[in-house]
């Protein structure tokens, strides 16, 4: 068989497979808006913007950046926003050079950095979180034949762990809640968003996008100007899209396919 004719073998096959899993309401499709990092123009910005556009996002949030806005997380989570946790330390590879490097960390080390991390945005906030982002989207300790996956302790510890910069969105009938995909959101305008979307409703998935930065279109910035034009699209009825929290999705999916 070619690869081309194996390739639509599986892509019928999973079609099938699909046919058992329904988004509610008649829905094509599934799209969560998420930002990370606590980055002070998610406040600044954002929060009204996304009151102005009526749309519900998940911030996964990193310390000490929180304790920053006190007062703006309270308010994102009295408009309906669902806040999520992004560890302490933000570790990511020692290639990035910002951070303590994952290669570095003992399991136990990155377990207590999660709790502290759920335990004072408890404590601040009053919320208990329930969705994990894995900074830099990498779900490792350690190196070479020492390297182990942290994914269990945020399966023990979460409802989701999402990704970073992932290519494919999320298949609902066999997606790790675990290991969510994320998809690319900073610097891309409206066209490119709307292009993924149209992608991801041929077979039904669930769009996770990532950003950090809320503000005019740079490297690591969601634009203003594009989000306001996803917001009409988003909300067309004709475009059968359900639009909400990771929370209230991941809990969709995971009744929905038991
Ligand atoms: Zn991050």
């Amino acid at each position: 068989m070619t690869t081309r004719r194996a390739f639509l073998a599986s892509s019928a096959l999973a079609a099938t497979a699909q046919s058992g899993f329904r988004w509610p309401d008649g829905k094509r499709l599934a799209v969560s808006l998420t930002w990370d990092d606590a980055r002070l123009s998610q406040i600044d910005i954002g929060l009204r913007l996304l009151d102005e556009l009526k749309l519900k996002g998940t911030f996964y949030l990193s310390l000490p950046a929180m304790h920053k806005r006190i007062d703006g997380w309270k308010e994102m989570i009295r408009q309906g926003h669902e806040i999520g946790n992004h560890s302490t330390a933000h570790a990511c590879t020692g290639n990035y050079r910002f951070t303590r490097a994952l290669e570095d960390f003992t399991i136990e080390e990155m377990a207590r950095d999660i709790d502290n991390a759920t335990a004072d945005i408890e404590a601040t906030l009053g919320v208990k979180t329930r969705q994990f982002a894995y900074p830099c989207g990498q779900k490792f300790i350690g190196r070479g034949r020492q390297t182990r996956s942290y994914i269990p302790l945020i399966a023990d510890r979460f409802d989701t762990g999402r990704g970073y910069l992932d290519e494919m969105p999320n298949y609902p009938l066999t997606c790790d809640l675990s290991q969510l995909m994320g998809t690319h959101f900073d610097g891309i305008d409206f066209p490119a968003m709307k292009a993924i979307l149209e992608k991801a409703a041929r077979d039904g998935r669930w769009v996770v996008f990532a950003g950090h930065e809320i503000g005019k279109s740079a490297p690591q910035t969601t634009d203003v100007e594009a989000l306001k034009q996803l917001a009409d699209y988003l909300k067309d009825p004709a475009h059968g899209i359900w639009v909400d929290t990771v929370g209230r999705i991941a809990k969709h999916v995971n009744t929905s396919r038991a």
